[in-house]
């Protein structure tokens, strides 16, 4: 089964060498040159990933990922060409789930994209070593491991494919701290790459959904200096 990767990236060029070292990898491919064209592709042809260019012509990078995000779990990586980028990416509730920054080698291209896609085949992820647990619960939050839910009070939360496996690893092994590093290797699955901060930002949104005052975490607590770690 191939697996489908579209590449939202106005620049011909590029979007030709995306094209190339996908095929040597196995990826079936599909193109999109702007960003009007992009978002309509990635919500009818089905996708399995999507590498989304920030600066594009018809609509931006931004809103793209945005109105995918409305509607589809994709996983979504930004390409692009600047830090001050990367920090949007990071700061911004736009969904996405990763990003690389131009000039990419191949390999890490490459360690990214099955990172994300390993991530959303419904594989079961690494950190679940206990077949028996399908459901966590904890005070008012309930974590369906087998349906990739998640409810407080009894009311499903509308929470992305990361923020899941990152509740979800986290409270499989609750009240062991967790460094950054440690987290991005199991939850994002890099082993050379990856920005601490994608945790921090992600712990962030996961808070503003399941706690009840985000300053004052039930869940997901903070060990200054060290990582995070679940409170069951
Ligand atoms: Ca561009």
């Amino acid at each position: 089964m191939d697996r489908v990767i579209l590449i939202i990236e106005d620049e011909q060029q590029i979007n030709e060498i995306l094209t190339i070292q996908l095929a040597k990898e196995g990826y079936k491919t599909i193109s999109a040159f702007d960003g009007i064209q992009g978002l309509e592709m990635a919500l009818t042809e089905n996708p399995d990933l999507i590498l989304l260019d920030v600066m594009l012509p018809g609509m931006d990078g931004w809103e793209v990922c945005k109105k995918i995000r409305d509607q589809s779990g994709v996983p979504i990586i930004m390409l692009t060409a600047r830090e001050d980028e990367v920090d949007k990416i990071l700061g911004l509730e736009l969904g996405a789930d990763d990003y690389i920054t131009k000039p990419y080698s191949a390999r890490e291209l490459t360690a990214r994209i099955k990172a994300n896609l390993r991530r959303s085949a419904l594989d079961i992820p690494v950190s679940v070593k206990n077949d028996d647990v399908n459901t966590i619960i904890s005070g008012d939050l309930t974590i369906n491991v087998e349906r990739y839910e998640v409810s407080k009070n009894g009311n499903v939360i509308d929470i992305t494919l990361r923020e899941f496996e990152l509740l979800k690893f986290l409270a499989m092994q609750p009240e062991k701290i967790f460094s950054r590093e440690k987290l991005l290797e199991n939850v994002w699955g890099y082993e050379y790459y990856g920005d601490v901060r994608t945790v921090d930002v992600t712990v962030r949104r996961l808070r503003e959904k399941i706690e009840d005052d985000p300053s004052m975490p039930r869940y997901i607590i903070t060990k200054r200096g060290v990582g995070y770690y679940f409170n069951k």
